[in-house]
């Protein structure tokens, strides 16, 4: 893409912007508020598909009247290490806000703790959660389910959503160990984007309408995205589903695709996430070191690097000389 279709802005201006359309739209402060925390978020680390770009989507589904802009998310603990949270069908950000004490309390004194978080809109990126965990000393594990727009192997139909997974481990001295990935080959909101800017996608991604194999970011919109990696990929985004909607009493993505109203935002469903203490599993005085001596021999081979590195490195990037936001995208918000 060209260098002039960028414009730089700092934190505090990504997130006014965003505060300001979504209390002008229907937010009350509480969610504005961590709903532009996540957005901005999701800027400084360069993760432009859950940034500014979904602003249109949240608003659509507060004029639509899907989602609660007002929502006032209650924690109840269900079982000694078991917390359900109702969402109050809010946005995911002000739910995940609550949810953090109790569980990493929680998890601190009985080694794990999860947390089944229903009757939300998730439409953010999910290493936000597990790296606010991993930041408290533990291992975090985060999943949930969206509408159905990739085909399991072997199918020509979509059937599960792009099941995101994201894993955090807690490191001394260093920025956690975060890997967050959707099942599908892409996640859906890089093929919007490419759709918008009239880019090809490698094969693989997905097939058009007829379950034939296509490059083109319009024709699999319209068709089905593919898993990653054929049927293992498969497989994951099955297990997804049955953590963050079977095992939690909320729909599979199948569920939330027929109940969605097609707004063009998030439709609603739930998330599971795991909170584990290492100090809690037997190793207590040597895992850290056992851990770092791990990492240190795999960043030693040739051509690694850890997955959340690319972030991290957007994040000192955008702190020292700002964000860089798609004008067309900026231009777009602005206008709402
Ligand atoms: P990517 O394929 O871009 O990246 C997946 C993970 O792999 C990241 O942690 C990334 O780290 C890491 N990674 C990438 N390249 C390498 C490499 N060469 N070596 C080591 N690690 C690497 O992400 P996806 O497209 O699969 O997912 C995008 C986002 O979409 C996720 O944040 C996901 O949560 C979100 N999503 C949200 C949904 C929702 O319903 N809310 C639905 C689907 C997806 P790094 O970031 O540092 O590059």
């Amino acid at each position: 893409m060209k260098k002039e279709n960028f414009i730089e802005l700092n934190e505090a201006d990504v997130f006014s912007i965003v505060n300001e359309k979504l209390l002008k739209h229907g937010c009350d402060s509480k969610n504005a508020f961590e709903i532009a925390k996540t957005i901005t978020a999701a800027e400084i680390d360069g993760c432009s598909a859950h940034g500014l770009f979904r602003i249109p989507g949240y608003i659509s589904s507060l004029k639509s009247g899907k989602v609660n802009g007002e929502s006032n998310p209650k924690v109840v603990q269900i079982a000694p290490v078991v917390f359900r949270i109702e969402g109050d069908r809010g946005f995911a950000p002000l739910a995940l806000s609550v949810s953090y004490n109790p569980l990493i309390e929680c998890a601190k004194k009985n080694g794990l703790a999860a947390a089944a978080i229903v009757n939300i809109h998730h439409f953010s990126a999910l290493w936000h959660e597990v790296e606010h965990i991993a930041l408290e000393g533990l291992a975090g594990l985060a999943c949930t389910v969206s509408k159905p727009v990739v085909a399991p192997a072997g199918a020509k139909t979509s059937f599960f959503g792009t099941n995101p997974m994201a894993f955090s481990w807690p490191r001394k001295n260093e920025n956690p160990m975060v890997f967050d990935q959707a099942s599908a080959a892409m996640a859906r909101g890089e093929i919007m984007i490419a759709a918008l800017e009239g880019s090809t996608l490698p094969q693989g991604v997905g097939i058009d309408k007829n379950g034939n194999p296509s490059n083109d970011p319009k024709q699999i919109l319209d068709g089905s995205q593919l898993t990653f990696g054929g049927y293992k990929g498969s497989s994951v985004a099955m297990m997804i589903e049955l953590l963050s909607a079977g095992l939690i009493g909320e729909s599979f993505s199948f569920e939330r695709g027929k109940k969605d109203n097609n707004d063009g935002g998030p439709t609603r469903g739930g998330e599971l996430i795991i909170a584990i203490n290492p100090n809690l599993f037997g190793d207590e005085n040597n895992w850290h070191k056992h851990c770092e001596l791990f990492f240190s021999k795999l960043i030693e081979l040739e051509g690694i690097r850890l997955p959340g590195d690319r972030r991290l490195k957007n994040r000192e990037h955008s702190k020292i000389n700002g964000i860089k936001i798609s004008r067309t995208i900026y231009e777009k918000v602005k206008q709402l």
